[in-house]
C-alpha cells in the first residue's frame, strides 16, 4: 500500500478513536462508548398503547422515559444519528402485523427543524426499521415548536400545519395508512395528520411511534 494511503488510514483510524473516546453512553454516561451493552438492552421494545383525543390508536415501542428518552434527545438535539440503528430496531419490533399492507406515512418535519438537523427523524427511524417511509404529508411551515405547550395549545398549534403532497406525488386514494412519529405526547400531531389524510381520501388505520410520553405528562419533545 502506498505510504500516503497508510497515512490516510491511520488518520481516519485515529479520528474514529478520538470520536469514540469523546463519546459517552447517552443512557448512563459511561465514557468511551456510543451505547453501552446494558443501555442497548434497555432499548429492546416494550410496546405500549395509547389512543389520541381524536380516537386514533397508537402503538409505541416504549414509554418516553429513561434510556430511550435520552437516546431520542441525542438524535434530535445533538445529531447523534448512529443511535438511529438501535432505535429503529425497537420500532421494527413494535410494528404489528396489521401494518404489513398499510403505507407508513411519517408526520412531516418542519422546515426549520430540517434546516437545523439536516434529516427527518421519523423517516430515519422507519428506514432503520427496514420499512419504506411514504412522504405523503408536507409541512406548511405555519406552526412553531411544540415543546413546552400544554394539550390545548398543542392542538391549536398544529392545526393547518401540514397538507397532503400534490396528488401527482401522493399515493392512490383509499389506501390504508399508518401515521408514524418519533415521540407521541398529547396525540395532537397524529390527530391533525389523520384529519388531513382522511380529507384526502385515505383510510387511517392507526399510528406508530418510537415512544409515547407516560400518561401523567403533557410536556415532551414533540406533539
Ligand atoms: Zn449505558
Amino acid at each position: 500500500m502506498p505510504l500516503s494511503r497508510i497515512d490516510g488510514a491511520r488518520r481516519i483510524g485515529a479520528e474514529s478513536l478520538a470520536f469514540l473516546l469523546a463519546a459517552d453512553c447517552p443512557g448512563c454516561g459511561l465514557p468511551g462508548t456510543l451505547l453501552c451493552p446494558d443501555c442497548a438492552r434497555a432499548l429492546h421494545a416494550r410496546p405500549v398503547r395509547r389512543v389520541t383525543p381524536g380516537g386514533v390508536p397508537v402503538r409505541a415501542a416504549h414509554e418516553f422515559d429513561g434510556v430511550v428518552a435520552r437516546c431520542i434527545r441525542r438524535v434530535k438535539e445533538d445529531g447523534q444519528t448512529l443511535l438511529v440503528r438501535p432505535l429503529g430496531a425497537a420500532l421494527r419490533a413494535a410494528i404489528p402485523g396489521e401494518c404489513d399492507d398499510a403505507l407508513l406515512v411519517p408526520v412531516p418535519t418542519s422546515r426549520a427543524a430540517f434546516r437545523r438537523r439536516g434529516y427527518r427523524v421519523p423517516e430515519l427511524l422507519l428506514r432503520a426499521a427496514g420499512r419504506t417511509p411514504h412522504r405523503m404529508l408536507v409541512s406548511t411551515g405555519s406552526h412553531t415548536d411544540q415543546r413546552g405547550l400544554g394539550r390545548d395549545a398543542r392542538a391549536r398549534n398544529v392545526r393547518g400545519s401540514m397538507r397532503v403532497r400534490h396528488p401527482l406525488l401522493a399515493l392512490p386514494r383509499g389506501a390504508d395508512v399508518v401515521i408514524v412519529d418519533d415521540v407521541v405526547t398529547t396525540g395532537a400531531t397524529i390527530d391533525e395528520a389523520a384529519q388531513v389524510l382522511r380529507r384526502a381520501g385515505y383510510r387511517v388505520v392507526g399510528a406508530l411511534a418510537l415512544a409515547a410520553t407516560p400518561r401523567r405528562s403533557e410536556h415532551g419533545v414533540n406533539g
